[in-house]
């Protein structure tokens, strides 16, 4: 049964690492709830570097959430008196996850979903190129490029973990990664020595040319 009287609806956050999302998530979240509106949070499984009950962002604003395993499991957990569902970290689940915000949006809910639009490589990541596609409203949100101060749309890699490499399912803090823009960005850089060069060289300045046209 479709609610056409109920304002069902997706909204997109998306962004690099460090650009706030988690925040802007937690904050509509917490608005919703001044409005005494009963809200739920999910997270896939995979992102448990703070805590498997709660979103956290990295600056510690924190809400209570559910881990779950697949994005379907959500459909099963949304309790009926819910009007707004919070997904998090919404590239780790597969592409199943386009199907639950739709449906979920179609039972009248408002869906805020938080995610990396670009994996560490500056490729669409998992299922958010979709979800774009079908929310209503998207929000790009954008961090600080540290090599250069420029506005940052990327997340760089700067140290690989051992038995890690060539997964992009690696949830990483701020050690791990940082923020940069689309011509700091090398998505190809050598993680060790990127580990070992100090920024303040800045020798991670040039851009690679070719890669901005293969992108084009
Ligand atoms: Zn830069």
């Amino acid at each position: 049964m479709l609610h056409r009287h109920l304002p069902g609806f997706i909204e997109v956050i998306c962004g690099s690492m460090f650009s706030g999302k988690t925040e802007e998530l937690v904050r509509r979240l917490k608005r919703a709830q001044i409005a005494r509106q009963k809200t739920q949070v999910f997270k896939p499984v995979i992102d448990n570097r703070y805590s498997s009950d709660h979103v956290q962002s990295h600056d510690a604003n924190r809400i209570g959430s559910r881990a779950v395993d697949k994005a379907r499991d959500i459909l099963k957990l949304v309790d009926d008196n819910t009007r707004v569902v919070g997904i998090d970290e919404a590239q780790f689940f597969d592409e199943s996850v386009v199907d639950v915000a739709q449906k979920l949006a179609y039972r009248g809910i408002r869906v805020i979903v938080a995610g990396l639009d670009m994996d560490f490589r500056g490729l669409p990541f998992g299922p958010m190129p979709k979800l774009l596609a079908v929310a209503e409203q998207v929000t790009k949100l954008s961090a600080v490029c540290v090599v250069c101060g420029n506005v940052a749309s990327r997340s760089q890699r700067i140290a690989a973990p051992q038995g890690s490499e060539s997964t992009r399912i690696l949830v990483g803090a701020k050690d791990l990664y940082e923020a940069r823009c689309r011509f700091c960005h090398e998505p190809d850089a050598d993680a060790a020595m990127q580990a070992t060069l100090p920024m303040s060289l800045g020798v991670s300045v040039a851009p690679p040319a070719d890669e901005a046209e293969q992108r084009a």
